[in-house]
């Protein structure tokens, strides 16, 4: 085997899937309000900060005194990357993709995908806005579009 002809990855494609979340106690009404169509995040009622992903308190000031509000799903991309290679099912088929992180107009930052383009059409800060795409059976997962 050289550097050129590298073994290949023996991944059991129909075994676990990677692209679906774990809902916990404190995630599971982010997750109702994305198959409602909505992005909510936590907004601290003693400080005013935003924050995301949920916590019980508040990252800025520790207050417990938080809130979930409904995020406006606007943002710009804070960064990307193409994905041309995934071999977690069950991305192998859907390479190349543009996985990205995204600001939102609220402050908090999260990991996402940008869909309905490339990695060649996007540029950093670019304006995004949320969109919901079904990846499974019963569930939505918050992505972005160039807006
Ligand atoms: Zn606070």
């Amino acid at each position: 085997m050289s550097v050129a002809d590298p073994e290949p990855l023996r991944v059991d494609l129909n075994g676990p899937r990677f692209d679906q979340p774990v809902i916990e106690d404190e995630s599971q009404p982010y997750w109702d309000a994305a198959n409602e169509g909505r992005l909510i995040i936590k907004r601290c009622s003693a400080c005013g900060a935003y924050h995301h992903y949920p916590r019980p308190f508040c990252p800025s000031c520790w207050s417990e005194d938080v809130e979930w509000i409904e995020a406006t799903g606007r943002g710009t991309v804070y960064s990307y990357s193409t994905v041309y290679v995934n071999d977690l099912p069950p991305f192998g088929p859907e390479v190349p993709y543009v996985a990205a992180v995204v600001e939102l107009e609220e402050g908090p930052r999260l990991m996402t995908r940008l869909v309905d383009c490339t990695g060649e059409d996007v540029e950093i800060g670019a304006a995004v806005t949320v969109a919901f795409q079904r990846f499974d059976d019963d569930q939505n997962m918050p992505v972005f579009r160039l807006a």
